[in-house]
């Protein structure tokens, strides 16, 4: 039996949010939680709208990352500055999810790591 097109797409969502997680200790109860809610809704939403496939890892990461800022503070945190700059965050681009997401360091703009691969 042939795994239907949206799960398969969910499940390497979820797969590379949760790697990115746990590759910032970020893991935890909660965040598997937020995890499992932003997989949940984009469900319904890629239901509705199938040519939006490509978008759906990036809004579930965006969608982690937002529910991280209220509980757990910011994630990803940009690991390639100078320590002398500000702490700041990692951004998900292009900013609609997809295609290709990968993390952007807000400061400086450039690519440090695509979605999956902190
Ligand atoms: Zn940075």
């Amino acid at each position: 039996m042939m795994v239907p097109m949206e799960q398969a797409l969910l499940f390497e969502a979820r797969a590379r949010v949760l790697a990115d997680l746990q590759a910032r200790g970020a893991a935890d109860a909660a965040a598997v939680s937020a995890l499992e809610d932003a997989v949940a809704q984009r469900r319904w939403w890629a239901e509705q709208w199938p040519e939006g496939e490509v978008y759906v890892a990036g809004l579930v990461a965006q969608d982690v990352q937002d529910a991280l800022f209220d509980t757990a503070g910011r994630w990803p945190l940009c690991h390639v500055c100078d320590v002398t700059v500000p702490v700041h965050t990692l951004h998900i681009q292009p900013d609609l999810g997809g295609p290709d997401p990968y993390w952007v360091c807000e400061e400086r703009g450039e690519p440090v790591a695509p979605l999956g691969s902190l």
